[in-house]
């Protein structure tokens, strides 16, 4: 029988006597009681906001009062594990899979708002591959949703909107742009009619995963540098 092997790299661990930050996020405010190493051990947000000059106005400086508290829950569970608990790619239980696609997006928004791009990075991977899996088809009840917080909440930019773009383009079933199902963000339809009628489209989601290239394609860092999900297995 193989023996399991518990190592994690030594950088993952942190000091469980460290201080506890309080974090508000959401309106009326959900708490989250937070390790400060950990909290400001990836995004700059709270790195530059909990700086030791300003200890005593800790609380007021981790608010995030317009991000959503499920998808800032995501955001701790990666800070902590640096991975993306996910529902099994089969179970058979449709409604969980649609919010899970709604708080992926959100926690998207989550990344940018908290200027994390590992953890964006990360999110990305998330979608990709629940797009590929058996339950995939299921983002398209809620697809209206999706775009509307990647339109609310990440630049133009962003490899979310490139995403979605490149879903549309490559797997939308007939009916996904028909009026009657619902309004799209009209910059969305604009970068959709362009992305057709440039020939610059996005690779479609299925073509991912194999190659370091591809696997890639929606990171938030540039060609020439280092994969920071990568560097965590270090
Ligand atoms: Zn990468």
């Amino acid at each position: 029988m193989a023996v399991s092997n518990p190592r994690l790299p030594a950088e993952r661990g942190f000091d469980a006597a460290d201080e506890i930050i309080t974090t508000h996020v959401g309106g009326p405010p959900t708490s989250y009681f937070i390790h400060r190493s950990v909290l400001c051990s990836s995004g700059h947000f709270f790195k530059t906001r909990l700086k030791p000059e300003w200890s005593r106005t800790d609380e007021a400086h981790a608010k995030l009062p317009v991000q959503e508290p499920d998808a800032f829950n995501l955001y701790v569970n990666w800070l902590y594990m640096r991975g993306i608990p996910l529902t099994a790619p089969d179970k058979d239980d449709d409604a969980q899979h649609r919010a899970e696609w709604k708080n992926l997006a959100a926690a998207f928004v989550v990344g940018e708002a908290v200027m994390d791009d590992p953890f964006k990075d990360a999110i990305m991977d998330a979608l990709c591959a629940k797009a590929r899996s058996p339950k995939g088809a299921t983002l398209w009840a809620v697809m209206n949703a999706v775009v509307q917080t990647l339109y609310d909440g990440a630049p133009p930019s962003s490899p979310a909107r490139k995403w979605l773009l490149a879903v549309f383009i490559h797997h939308a079933p007939d009916d996904a742009l028909d009026p009657n199902t619902g309004d799209l963000p009209k910059h969305f339809v604009w970068d959709l009619a362009r992305a057709h009628t440039d020939g610059r489209k996005p690779l479609s989601v299925m073509e991912l995963g194999s190659g370091a290239a591809l696997k890639c394609t929606y990171h938030s860092h540039g060609e020439a540098e280092e994969c920071p999900l990568a560097k965590k297995e270090g």
